[in-house]
């Protein structure tokens, strides 16, 4: 069975002048084994049969979305974070902009989540690690 018998009322793919892109086609009139004409079914029009794209070299297939292979410089205070090594378990305190905080110290801080005191000038501030870096916080 060839496939390469064409006739009228076929299906086959074609660039549309029209459409720009590759779309659906019936072919209308055939000049011997080759469309001559054919009808886009996105856009309704008839036109002339144009060879199709299997007949350009194949293009290389697609590579696999690189990879940022660019390290994210990592920032001090995220590497400070990790070091802690919270797992989740451990008391925290929830923050208050009233209560008063030891050095090392964890709090719940209900925008940043949990953090560690890291520096408590105690002069009602204080600054407190957080997952995405050091924060300045009131404190009682
Ligand atoms: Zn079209």
């Amino acid at each position: 069975m060839s496939k390469s018998q064409l006739s009228a009322g076929d299906v086959l793919v074609a660039n549309c002048t029209r459409c720009r892109q590759e779309t659906n086609h019936t072919i209308v009139a055939l000049v011997g084994e080759t469309p001559a004409k054919i009808k886009c079914h996105t856009c309704g029009s008839e036109h002339k049969y144009r060879k199709p794209a299997a007949a350009r070299k194949k293009a290389a297939p697609a590579t696999p979305r690189a990879r940022r292979t660019k390290a994210e410089p990592q920032a001090p205070e995220k590497q400070q974070w990790q070091n802690l090594q919270l797992n989740g378990t451990e008391k925290t305190q929830p923050y208050s902009m009233e209560a008063r905080y030891r050095l090392m110290d964890l709090i719940e801080h209900p925008l940043f989540g949990i953090g560690q005191v890291q520096e408590n000038s105690g002069t009602r501030k204080m600054t407190v690690l957080f997952v995405d870096g050091l924060k300045i916080l009131r404190c009682g």
